[in-house]
């Protein structure tokens, strides 16, 4: 498969902006017109009048370790939406391209799509929340760049099947697995398959499992040529000096992580068998991520008389297939019980 036909033309052909940072990290100096005498504060030790290295190499390093992939393999932005908004730059061109998206699903690929003045082809789910491969198949033409599948999927909460992805790679287009919430699953990530998929995107990010939504980092992981695109086009130094020096401690604390997803999933579990005794709620789908899906007798209504009590959830009731649908993110046991108590106080 041709990658490099993918791109847009004058993203091949666009000399990329020359940054100071890009060849000397040390030394004296004289070249980016930063501070020399310092900076009115100091953090962590960090040379923060310094603009921050933007290849990203430590970070960067890290994350190839972690995912058994090289540096050129990975791709880090300011949380995922921007590796989203990159991805849609890189290959679509406007007015003319399009994406396919599997909704229902996360709202940012049709933002970031239609930002860029790029079609939107929206492909349903199955009943069960799989990709219909023979329906996104009809859709997909020689002017689709993108498809966007979300592994497990926002907001229904299930993972994808490997072989309609797999399935869907041989469509000609990129396609891109959104694994934002891959850590409460119990499956293994499909970063891997990048090094025999070329147009195959994997999107992760910190700011779920590893608790950092504050410090927008996300990444994705692809072919080199890939990464090489977003190099080219992204922000000179989108990731800033404090951000990669949390990362770099934060992902030297896998274990920390490892429990806490634990710890979640063992609340998620108590909660999914809680709301299943209520009788507002008429259903509680199957999870493989920090959040739980149910139908209500009346979602809005519910929704409400949550608000009410300053418990704020999220009513997806208005998109396809979700109809009296909440989202409910998985807390603390204190936060779950209290949310359990005002479903029982009001409809006892
Ligand atoms: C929360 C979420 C993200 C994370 O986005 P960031 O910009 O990395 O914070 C990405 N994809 C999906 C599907 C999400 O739900």
């Amino acid at each position: 498969m041709n990658i490099e036909s993918l791109i847009r033309e004058n993203i091949r052909a666009l000399k990329p902006y020359h940054s100071a940072r890009q060849d000397y990290l040390s030394g004296i100096l004289l070249d980016a017109n930063e501070n020399s005498f310092g900076s009115v504060i100091t953090i962590d030790n960090l040379s923060l009048n310094r603009y921050p290295d933007p290849y990203q190499r430590e970070v960067r390093t890290v994350l190839a370790a972690m995912n058994d992939v090289a540096l050129e393999n990975i791709f880090v932005g300011v949380g995922s939406d921007e590796v989203i908004d990159l991805i849609v730059r890189v290959f679509c061109e406007p007015r003319w391209d399009s994406v396919v998206l599997l909704d229902p699903t996360y709202g940012m690929y049709r933002v970031a799509a239609s930002i860029q003045d790029v079609q939107v082809r929206s492909c349903l789910l199955t009943e069960d929340f799989q990709i219909d491969v023979e329906a996104v198949k009809k859709m997909v033409d020689s002017d689709t760049k993108l498809i966007f599948c979300c592994s497990p999927n926002n907001p229904t909460a299930n993972l994808l099947h490997d072989e309609d992805i797999l399935a869907l790679c041989k469509l000609g287009a990129i396609v891109v697995v959104d694994e934002a919430y891959i850590d409460f699953a119990k499956k293994e990530s499909l970063a891997k398959l990048v090094l025999d998929h070329p147009n195959l995107v994997v999107l992760r990010t910190l700011s779920k499992a590893w608790g950092l939504a504050g410090i927008r980092l996300g990444y994705c992981i692809a072919d080199a040529l890939i990464i090489s695109y977003l190099m080219k086009v992204k922000p000179p130094y989108n990731i800033n000096a404090l951000t990669s020096r949390t990362t770099l401690q934060a992902l030297s604390k896998g274990v920390e992580v490892h429990q806490t997803v634990d710890a979640i999933i063992q609340e998620r579990e108590w909660l999914v068998e809680e709301l299943g005794q209520l009788l507002c709620i008429e259903h509680v789908f199957p999870t493989d991520a920090n959040f739980i899906l149910v139908r209500c007798t009346d979602a809005t209504a519910l929704y409400r008389i949550l608000a009410g009590k300053d418990i704020i959830v999220r009513n997806r009731s208005t998109e396809p297939l979700l109809e009296n649908c909440l989202r409910i993110t998985v807390g603390t046991h204190r936060e779950n019980e209290m949310l359990i108590q005002a479903v029982k106080e009001y409809y006892a």
